[in-house]
C-alpha cells in the first residue's frame, strides 16, 4: 500500500474550522488508499505564545522545562486532529515524538533526530489508523527527557519519518502555494518554482526562506526522499524539491534573513592564534557563527567581523570582550540592524558575471555591501537593514525572476 507523510504548519491548524478542513483532506488520502501520517505542528502562533509566557515568569527559563513546554504545543494539535478525523469515521491515533520514536540528541531547543524507531506508528498503519504525530519533538534516551529541534523543527519531523517509514515522498502543508523566486509576502511578483533541487533549496531556506527548515532539505537530499510543498487551502501542485531538475537556471531564487547582527573586533594583533582564540569560546557557548570576514592587516593589525544570530548577540559580545581584552585588541563593536541577502542558482557553478551583476543592482540603489560570502551556488551580502525590502525586490527585477511561473 502506498504510504504518505503529510506536515501541516500553524497556519494550517490554526483554528477549529482549519483542522477540521486538515482532517478531511487527510480522510480524502486515507479513502483513496494510502496509509497516512500527519505530522502537525502547534496552532498559529501558539509557539510564540509559549515563548512569551515563559519569558513572563522567568528572566532565564530552565532549557528541559522550556522544551517541556513548547511539547504542549504540538501536543495539543495531534489531539484535536486525530479526534476531527474519528468523526469521519475513520480511526486515529495521536502521538507525541516521544511515542513515535523519535530519538534526538540531548541538546535542548536544538536537538538533531539520531534515529526513529518508528514500530508504534508502523503497528497503527497496520491496524488501518491514520497515524497522527507531533512535530518538533523527540526525546533523549540518555536522559528521557522530551527535546525540540529548533523552529520550524516539524519540516525535520516530516521528511525523517517519510525516509524511516520509506514513503516515496513527503507533502508539506503550508499557507503559501509551494517555494517562491523570492519569499512572496515581500516580493508580490514573485512567481512560484514548478522544482528546485535539493542543493539550491538547501542554500535558500539556510540563507532564510523559512519555507522549510534547512535540516528537512538535508534529510530529503540525504534518504532522497522529494518534498512537495504544497497549499493547505487547495489542490494545486506546489513546488517539488528534488534531486535533479529539468533546468539548472543561473538564479533560482533569492533569499533574506533579518535575524543576525553583526559584531567586529577590531585592531586585532594580525598573528597566528587570534581567530582560534576568537572563534572557541564562541562555539563553546553554542553560538552559530555564519559569515566571517577579516580585513586587510595594517600596521600588524586587523578587524575581524562576523555575524551571528540577534538572539546570541549579547553572549557574543560578552565573550569577544574577554578575548579583545585578552589578546590587546582595540575593541568590540556590534550592529543589530543588519540584513544579508542571498542569490541562488545552480547554473552559477559554470556561467560567471552572476557577483558583478548583483553588486551592480546594488549600487544603482545606493545599498553599501558590507559583507560578502559565496558558495558555489551562492552569493551572499550583508547590507543595512533597513535596505533590505528594497534589495531584494531590486534583485528579483534585476536579475530576470519576474515573470511566468519557472521551474
Ligand atoms: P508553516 O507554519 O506552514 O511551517 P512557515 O511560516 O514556516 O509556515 O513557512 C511559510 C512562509 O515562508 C510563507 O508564509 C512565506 O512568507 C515564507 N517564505 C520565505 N521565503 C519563501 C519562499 N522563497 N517561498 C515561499 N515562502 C517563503
Ligand atoms: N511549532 C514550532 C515552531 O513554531 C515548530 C514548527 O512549526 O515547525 O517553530
Ligand atoms: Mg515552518
Amino acid at each position: 500500500m502506498a504510504l504518505v507523510v503529510q506536515k501541516y504548519g500553524g497556519t494550517s491548524v490554526a483554528d477549529a474550522d482549519r483542522i477540521r478542513d486538515v482532517a478531511r483532506r487527510v480522510v480524502d488520502t486515507y479513502k483513496n488508499g494510502s496509509g497516512v501520517v500527519a505530522v502537525v505542528s502547534a496552532m498559529g502562533r501558539s509557539t510564540d505564545e509559549l515563548l512569551e509566557l515563559a519569558a513572563e515568569v522567568s528572566e532565564n527559563p530552565h532549557p528541559r522545562e522550556l522544551d517541556m513546554l513548547l511539547t504542549a504545543g504540538e501536543r495539543v494539535t495531534m489531539a484535536l486532529v486525530a479526534m476531527a478525523i474519528a468523526d469521519f469515521g475513520v480511526p486515529a491515533t495521536s502521538l507525541t515524538g516521544s511515542q513515535a520514536g523519535i530519538l534526538t540528541t540531548g541538546r535542548h531547543g536544538q536537538a538533531e533526530i539520531v534515529e526513529i524507531r518508528a514500530d508504534r506508528v508502523r503497528d497503527g498503519l497496520d491496524r488501518g489508523e491514520v497515524v497522527i504525530v507531533a512535530g518538533f519533538q523527540g526525546v533523549d534516551p540518555g536522559s528521557k527527557d522530551v527535546t525540540t529541534l529548533g523552529r520550524g523543527g516539524s519540516d525535520a519531523t516530516a521528511v525523517a519519518l517519510a525516509s524511516a517509514l520509506s514513503a516515496d515522498h513527503c507533502e508539506i502543508y503550508t499557507d503559501v502555494d509551494g517555494v517562491y523566486t523570492a519569499d512572496p509576502r515581500v516580493v508580490p511578483s514573485a512567481t512560484k518554482l514548478d522544482e528546485v533541487s535539493f542543493e539550491e533549496m538547501l542554500e535558500l531556506a539556510s540563507a532564510g526562506a523559512g519555507v522549510l527548515m534547512p535540516r528537512s532539505v538535508e534529510f530529503g537530499r540525504r534518504f532522497n526522499i522529494p518534498i512537495h510543498v504544497r497549499s493547505s487551502f487547495h489542490d494545486g501542485d506546489g513546488t517539488w524539491v528534488k534531486e535533479e531538475t529539468m533546468e539548472q537556471p543561473v538564479v533560482r531564487g533569492i533569499a533574506h534573513d533579518d535575524s543576525e547582527a553583526k559584531l567586529t573586533v577590531y585592531r586585532v594583533p594580525d598573528t597566528p592564534g587570534v581567530a582560534a582564540s576568537l572563534f572557541e569560546p564562541l562555539a563553546d557557548a553554542g553560538i552559530t557563527v555564519d559569515m566571517i570576514v577579516q580585513n586587510v592587516s595594517q600596521d600588524g593589525f586587523t578587524d575581524i567581523s562576523f555575524t551571528v544570530p540577534l538572539a546570541m548577540i549579547d553572549v557574543a559580545q560578552a565573550q569577544a570582550e574577554v578575548v579583545a581584552e585578552a589578546v590587546d585588541a582595540g575593541g568590540v563593536s556590534v550592529d543589530r540592524e543588519i540584513a544579508k541577502v542571498s542569490v541562488v542558482g545552480l547554473g552559477m557553478k559554470t556561467e560567471s558575471g552572476t557577483a558583478s551583476r548583483m553588486f551592480r543592482i546594488l549600487s544603482d540603489h545606493g545599498i553599501n555591501i558590507q559583507m560578502i560570502s559565496t558558495s558555489p551556488i551562492r552569493i551572499s551580502c550583508v547590507i543595512s537593514g533597513d535596505k533590505i525590502v528594497e534589495a531584494v525586490s531590486a534583485l528579483h527585477e534585476g536579475l530576470g525572476l519576474g515573470g511566468e511561473s519557472t521551474g
